[in-house]
């Protein structure tokens, strides 16, 4: 069976919007984007057009691919004393001149609306309830969540270790908390016999970024399969997994689009909304 992303995502932004509207916040958040990479200015057009549909105020700042690291830094600075704004996102991958660990360091805490911020990854990875927590992480728990998906107790597999997707639902899934209490493998370019270990899995988590890499052969019988992958060929968007072949083997399957993507841009609203109610 499909887990329909777009339904879910859909469904908690209205609530949000309600939400919203219902305590009369004004959330708000600052996207910086530096430089014109295709990718990234779509995605910050989609964020922001998803901000105005539930009541979130979005602002742009756009900086040329020229831009220092010290001027970049001026201008998160700027933000984080702006009492206006409750949450930053300085959209990713940055022009090379720029460290990113630095950018993401100099972001207030309290206005992290990613969670990459090292303060927070630390109290999530801790446990803390109160910390936001990175968006596509985020929005699978939400998704296994709605589709009453029983984690606890289960063997699951997550391709993938990166900082912003892999490691971190790696961890969430272990943790003793809802959508946790899994036994989790961690699984990256260096595993051995990927198809074996994955065949163990009742949940397995594709966040590799190689198209269709997860065939029939790395699928038990009625293991649900969550594919966070977005690749493009030609002008076609695909995830990791290979769709045809491996959702008749699953109990459940998150196609691609449709899956996870809507998920992870609903979760950036709801960080921005808790950010501007609580500023955590
Ligand atoms: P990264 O490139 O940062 O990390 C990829 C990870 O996959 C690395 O840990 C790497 O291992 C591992 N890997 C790569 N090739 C193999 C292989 N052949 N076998 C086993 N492991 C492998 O990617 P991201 O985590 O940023 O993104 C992963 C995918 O998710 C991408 O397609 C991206 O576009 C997508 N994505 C989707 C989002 C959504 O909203 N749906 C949001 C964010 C990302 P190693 O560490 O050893 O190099």
């Amino acid at each position: 069976m499909d887990i329909d992303g777009k339904r879910v995502a859909k469904e908690f932004q209205e609530r949000l919007k309600q939400k919203i509207a219902k305590e009369g916040l004004t959330p708000t958040l600052a996207f910086v984007l530096v430089g014109e990479d295709p990718p990234s200015q779509s995605y910050v057009k989609m964020k922001g057009k998803a901000c105005a549909e539930v009541g979130i105020h979005s602002i742009k700042i756009e900086l040329p691919e020229s831009t220092s690291e010290l001027e970049l830094l001026n201008v998160i600075k700027k933000l984080n004393s702006d009492s206006t704004v409750h949450g930053i996102l300085v959209q990713m991958p940055l022009p090379k001149q720029i460290n990113e660990q630095k950018i993401l360091l100099a972001i207030d805490p309290g206005k992290d609306a990613d969670g990459f911020h090292p303060i927070n990854v630390g109290k999530m990875i801790t446990g803390d309830p109160n910390v936001i927590i990175p968006c596509t992480p985020l929005g699978v728990l939400k998704l296994l969540e709605a589709y009453n998906i029983e984690t606890c107790s289960k063997h699951v597999v997550v391709l993938g270790r990166s900082n912003i997707v892999g490691r971190p639902l790696a961890n969430l899934l272990s943790q003793k908390r809802a959508q946790g209490n899994a036994t989790v493998t961690l699984a990256h370019s260096l595993t051995k016999d990927l198809p074996a270990l994955c065949k163990q899995a009742d949940i397995l988590i594709a966040a590799l970024g190689k198209a269709n890499f997860v065939t029939k052969e790395f699928i038990k019988p009625g293991a649900v399969v969550i594919d966070v992958g977005i690749n493009r060929i030609d002008s076609k968007i695909v995830g990791d997994v290979n769709y045809g072949e491996v959702a008749p083997l699953t109990s459940y399957i998150t196609p691609v689009p449709g899956g996870v993507g809507p998920m992870t841009i609903a979760m950036l609203l709801e960080n921005t909304y808790l950010l501007a109610k609580s500023g955590l």
